[in-house]
């Protein structure tokens, strides 16, 4: 998809008009739930790209863990990459969160 003369997906382009302006290129929007067709902002968030590879790594992990104890691991999703977000202290911006400050013009 083009938006402001270049080619970006759908959910880098929804953070870029949320925050009205570009992503800087390290900085990756992130599905919470790993179906990259589910653009509502509760499921986006922006990480930057290292701490991005890392989260995949962990939840490959645990997608891993989950098969061998036959549990389902989607489920879980969003507490386990809350929960690591928090553990790592990784910086990432959730989407809803500045929908919410946009909304009440602070
Ligand atoms: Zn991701």
């Amino acid at each position: 998809m083009f938006f402001n003369g270049r080619v970006v997906t759908e959910h880098r382009k929804i953070a870029e008009q949320l925050f009205g302006h570009r992503l800087e290129s390290n900085k990756v929007v992130h599905h919470i739930d790993c179906d990259s067709s589910n653009n509502k902002l509760t499921n986006l968030l922006v990480i930057t790209n290292r701490d991005h590879c890392a989260l995949h790594q962990y939840l490959r992990e645990q997608r891993a863990l989950a098969a061998r104890t036959k549990t389902n691991w989607k489920k879980g999703i969003k507490a386990l990459t809350m929960a690591w977000i928090e553990t790592k202290g990784a910086v990432v911006i959730k989407l809803w969160e500045v929908k919410k400050l946009v909304a009440s013009k602070i």
